[in-house]
């Protein structure tokens, strides 16, 4: 044994590695050892969430580029790729898994919590099918930046712990650089992990599975009559929220495949994701998207059909009796509209300076949004600048100055203000709660392309650098970045975006 090897495994220990997964029934994955990487060179370490993940921060800068790139496997770790069906664009597909994603194992935190390691694009599994497993420069980055911006804007998410370059091309349209991505996530459980099993008719791997994401995920509902409906309540629950707040910021997730919906809540999958700029509720940006499936505005009905494929898979933990078990899903289904109609109304009262409720809101929201929709108005400054209105109606000239026709915001503005004067808040109260919510800062989709096109063509990280700092603060002005906070020119903008597989 080398020297340097001894030495590198001696502080692997360093990953306080417990697998609980890997300790499920032998069909849940395959265990998989990554593939080398030539000659990786690290271009981003994650050092705060490293150190929320419990580990040495000064031992995993001078170890990550090994280990990030799958070089060097830490010790604790059973690395393996998980096995996973989905629906793809409304077609079930029986086995899809982890064509290019090994999970290394899983920490518990310094909050105590349960967390995934996984690299993505570290090499082929026997889940790949006809793909290389490998990632591309440009998608790694694209989810380095959006998953830490979701995160830092408060919405539940995987998080990015490290990017690295591995030195080798892959092969996709063009050659590009190669990347591996290290993702951490409460689990990569997905939907599509229940539809595997029960599309075998296996349901003793569907009980395993059920009772570890209750374990995991939702210990409290072990004591219910009905825990699995329970469980089924519970994700139904935590979508509708994670969808409600994707609506608020202006995301649109691109590829809400079963395979890509996570049962802890967390926003996973960042593959073709975009923010809208001007606001408009058919917004399409993936290529692959013909017929606007994932469309802004069908997100949350794309939720609720995915959770219906949940219900599914959990039918014969549901009730012996099958009629039973389809009525107390269906009514679970059935209760996603009103879930989200609550989330969604909350936080966009919220967005508008309202801390009290009257039946007329949801009209004056929709009023507005109609208003934005016909005036193009972008999203996030039209919601950021209504802050500075609240505050001041010296601010008036600047909010109705965005839109094409500033008169027309009058009436609008009016029955705001009506609505204001019943709701028991200072105006720099109401500001400062606003300006919470309502982002300066998103990741704008030209901003992203600008940060891939200058790493990937020129090694230059520095967009990438910048954008990252912007955006772990999108509730504050930051007047340093004020280009950041500006809608793309038409020449700038970026309609359409790839999955990047
Ligand atoms: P995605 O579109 O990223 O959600 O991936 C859908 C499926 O394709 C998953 O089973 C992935 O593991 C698989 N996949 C995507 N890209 C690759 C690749 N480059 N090599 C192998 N499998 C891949
Ligand atoms: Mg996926």
């Amino acid at each position: 044994m080398s020297q340097s090897f001894r030495d590198s495994a001696a502080l692997a220990a360093h990953f306080p590695f417990d697998n609980s997964y890997a300790r499920l029934p032998a069909q849940f994955f395959a265990r998989q050892t990554p593939s080398n990487a030539v000659s990786p060179q690290l271009v981003k370490l994650n050092e705060a969430l490293a150190d929320e993940l419990g580990l040495d921060v000064e031992w995993l800068k001078r170890e990550a580029v090994q280990i990030f790139s799958g070089n060097l496997v830490p010790e604790g770790a059973d690395p393996l790729a998980m096995a996973y069906a989905g629906h793809q664009f409304g077609t079930f597909v029986p086995q899809l898994g982890d064509g290019r994603a090994i999970l290394l194992g899983e920490v518990i935190d310094r909050n105590g919590r349960r967390r995934d390691i996984q690299l993505k694009g570290a090499g082929e599994t026997p889940f790949s099918r006809r793909g290389d497993g490998r990632a591309a420069l440009g998608p790694v980055l694209r989810e380095y930046i959006i998953s830490e911006a979701m995160h830092a804007l408060g919405v539940p998410t995987t998080r990015a712990l490290a990017a690295v370059t591995t030195g080798q091309p892959v092969y996709r349209e063009t050659t590009l650089p190669g990347a591996v991505f290290t993702r951490v996530a409460a689990s990569h459980i997905r939907v599509g992990t229940f539809q595997f099993f029960a599309a075998r008719g296996d349901t003793d791997g569907l009980k395993a599975l059920a009772d570890h994401v209750i374990s995991r995920h939702y210990p409290h509902v072990r004591d219910s009559v009905r825990p699995y409906l329970a469980l089924f309540e519970a994700v139904t629950e935590r979508q509708a929220a994670l969808i409600a707040r994707w609506l608020q910021i202006g995301f649109i997730h691109g590829v809400m495949n079963t395979d890509n919906m996570t049962v802890s809540g967390e926003t996973i999958d960042f593959g073709p994701c975009a923010f809208m700029d001007a606001y408009d509720p058919a917004t399409v940006f993936s290529s692959i998207d013909r017929r606007g499936r994932y469309a802004y505005a069908n997100q949350p009905a794309i939720g609720q059909w995915n959770l219906a494929r949940l219900g599914e898979t959990l039918l014969a933990l549901l009730d012996p009796d099958l009629d039973k078990a389809v009525e107390l899903a269906n009514e679970v289904i059935k209760g996603f509209g009103e879930r989200f109609q609550t989330h969604w109304l909350g936080g966009m009262r919220g967005k508008i300076g309202l801390a009290t409720q009257e039946d007329g809101d949801l009209d004056l929201i929709q009023a507005l949004l109609l208003f934005m929709q016909a005036q193009e108005a972008d999203f996030t400054l039209t919601f950021r600048k209504l802050c500075d209105l609240a505050e001041s109606s010296s601010n008036k000239a600047i909010f109705i100055g965005s839109f094409k026709s500033a008169e027309a915001a009058e009436p609008w503005l009016a029955r705001w203000h009506e609505r204001l004067a019943r709701d028991p808040q200072s105006a720099a109260k109401r500001a400062k709660a606003m300006r919470l919510i309502n982002p300066a800062f998103i990741p704008r989709n030209h901003r992203i392309e600008q940060a891939i096109v200058a790493a990937v063509d020129d090694s230059d990280f520095s967009l990438f650098e910048a954008l990252l700092t912007v955006l772990a603060k999108p509730y504050e002005d930051q007047p340093s970045f004020a280009p950041y906070a500006r809608p793309p020119e038409i020449s700038e903008r970026v309609l359409e975006t790839f999955c990047g597989t």
